[in-house]
């Protein structure tokens, strides 16, 4: 048996087998190939699917990004029509029978030492657009391959890291528990893998050596260990561990029903938060308050290359909504950006991209991306109780241009003649050091505010959240957060206005008694650790 030692990210114990995960686009391999004609129709169909993938973002920027911006998309059609790309591609399969990804890649090479070179050619200058058709038909050659990887039986998947817009797609049909070499406890991968509760381990290193593929693992995400090959002992140990837990587990299901008040009787909100439709049915088990963080952004992630349309949107919250019934559903708009990018939207030399284009700059940047979100949210919020919220908020500018476009939406919806809630409450997530310091003034502007104690922690100690190196270093309770906390709770209490938490320090059970002395209304966590949350409320004198 081996044992490794990690970083614990996600509760639970769970046994299978160990299957590495490869990233298509990063790990072309040079294969050779009995069958060289259906290679080249597997080729063929890839480049298809390429270009009205590029055809239907062409349309769709088009209105939002303006005709320049659309041209990018027809550079990239041109290179995929371009006879020297495709010549080169279908002799390297043919001749020296090898596979299509390393054919494409090398074509690809060729092409830009060649037609790069001429002045007069269209792809003078439009190298980036090169590189990026290519890594879109990669990524749509390893989409056949990866459904090939899945097995039948769920196991336990390894990987170097995993970025969130790969973790937002795992399958917890199949995707027993993950681990991984690398990775930060404060990266969006590792929050998804909180609130869909896949037991998971990160930072093995190169101790996690792909000479494990394929064997019997023991994730023990409590203690943060991997047991590779576990002997009969630890067998057992573990099989006894994960019991207790489960009755632990039925314990906390007798507090379903049951108020989150202290013993002196102050009462707090538990709500939870959730990144997908899937995560709804957990949110309905935890018996939260409601849904006080929806992190819309994982959305757009669900499909490569791919962002989700108003009516995709509407029926993901028009489900949230109805199953919720009159207990709220707080839809953030997408914060995407720092390490939440969709497949194909990368944004190439952003140095800092934790403090880059994200979240509401992204969003006042692309109005009519922005506009179909608030239209879905709008739609939606006909059939419960639905309320919006505008992440990393820096300035009262940029919530009066969010409340404008918000207003524009409801104007269409309006003249359409369809319903929604004219009175949508409106908040803000207070995530940087300047929403603190503007909090009073804020809090005139919205009905509400969250918390997000995740970002606030990295923007306040100008510590990136996910550099591994500096999770010694992280600190969410530095006095600084804490104070901070504080007076946005006196602020926007002054104002009459609600305020919740919604980071990863709202679960954090030591600082249970702090956040109700300083009179926060609402906690909201992953869905598994509102019953918990419950019970610590329910102790405290
Ligand atoms: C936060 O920053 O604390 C937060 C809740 O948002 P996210 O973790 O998605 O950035
Ligand atoms: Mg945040």
């Amino acid at each position: 048996m081996i044992t490794l030692t990690g970083k614990k990210v996600s509760e639970g114990i769970v046994i299978g087998r160990l299957v590495f995960f490869n990233r298509g686009e990063r790990e072309v391999r040079r294969i050779y190939v009995e069958d060289a004609e259906k290679e080249l129709v597997r080729f063929q169909k890839a480049r298809v699917r390429t270009a009205e993938e590029l055809q239907e973002l062409c349309e769709e920027s088009a209105g939002e990004l303006g005709e320049t911006n659309a041209m990018i998309f027809e550079v990239q059609q041109m290179v995929i029509e371009d006879d020297a790309f495709l010549n080169q591609v279908v002799r390297i399969i043919t001749e020296q029978k090898l596979n299509a990804e390393y054919a494409v890649r090398e074509s690809a090479r060729e092409f830009l030492k060649t037609c790069g070179a001429r002045p007069e050619s269209y792809v003078r200058g439009h190298e980036a657009d090169v590189h990026d058709v290519v890594a879109r038909i990669l990524r749509i050659l390893s989409r056949g391959r990866k459904d090939r990887m899945i097995m039948d039986e769920p196991f336990i998947m390894a990987a170097r890291d995993l970025y969130p817009s790969e973790a937002v797609r795992l399958d917890k049909t199949k995707v027993l528990g993950f681990v991984t070499m690398y990775g930060s406890i404060n990266s969006h991968t590792a929050v998804l893998a909180r609130t869909k509760g896949i037991p998971s381990v990160i930072g093995l290193g190169e101790a996690l050596k792909k000479d494990y593929e394929g064997k019997m693992v023991i994730i023990d995400g409590f203690d943060g260990k991997l047991y590779i090959e576990p002997d009969q002992t630890t067998m057992e140990k573990m099989k006894q561990k994960k019991q207790q837990h489960m009755q632990k587990v039925e314990t906390l299901e007798r507090l379903k029903g049951k108020e989150n008040i202290t013993q002196s009787g102050q009462k707090i909100e538990v709500c939870a938060n959730i990144g997908s439709r899937e995560d709804i049915e957990r949110v309905l088990r935890s018996d939260a308050g409601g849904i006080g963080l929806f992190r819309s952004e994982f959305l757009y992630m669900e499909t490569p290359g791919r962002l989700p349309t108003e009516e995709q949107q509407f029926q993901v919250y028009r489900l949230a909504a109805e199953a919720m019934g009159a207990k709220k559903v707080v839809i953030r708009t997408a914060d995407l950006g720092g390490d939440k990018m969709p497949e194909g939207m990368e944004i190439q030399g952003e140095a800092n991209p934790m403090i880059g284009y994200r979240g509401i700059r992204i969003s006042l940047d692309k109005r009519e991306m922005f506009k179909t979100q608030l239209r879905a949210i709008l739609r939606a919020s006909a059939f419960g109780n639905l309320q919006v919220m505008f992440p990393m908020i820096t300035s009262i500018e940029e919530v009066t241009e969010a409340k404008k476009v918000l207003e524009r939406a409801k104007a269409e919806l309006k003249e359409e003649k369809t319903a929604y809630d004219e009175n949508i409450r409106v908040g803000v997530m207070i995530e940087t050091p300047a929403a603190v310091m503007i909090s009073g003034e804020l809090a005139r502007e919205v009905d509400f505010f969250s918390i997000g104690t995740n970002d606030l922690t990295q923007h306040t100690l100008a510590m990136d959240r996910t550099n591994r190196k500096l999770t010694g270093f992280y600190n969410p309770y530095h006095p600084a957060l804490i104070k901070m906390i504080r007076i946005v709770a006196n602020n926007v209490h002054l104002e009459g206005k609600h305020i919740s938490i919604c980071g990863d320090l709202a679960a954090d059970t030591d600082m249970t008694e702090t956040f109700l002395q300083m009179g926060i209304d609402e906690l909201s966590v992953a869905p598994g650790k509102v019953l918990p949350l419950r019970k610590k409320i329910r102790e405290i004198r």
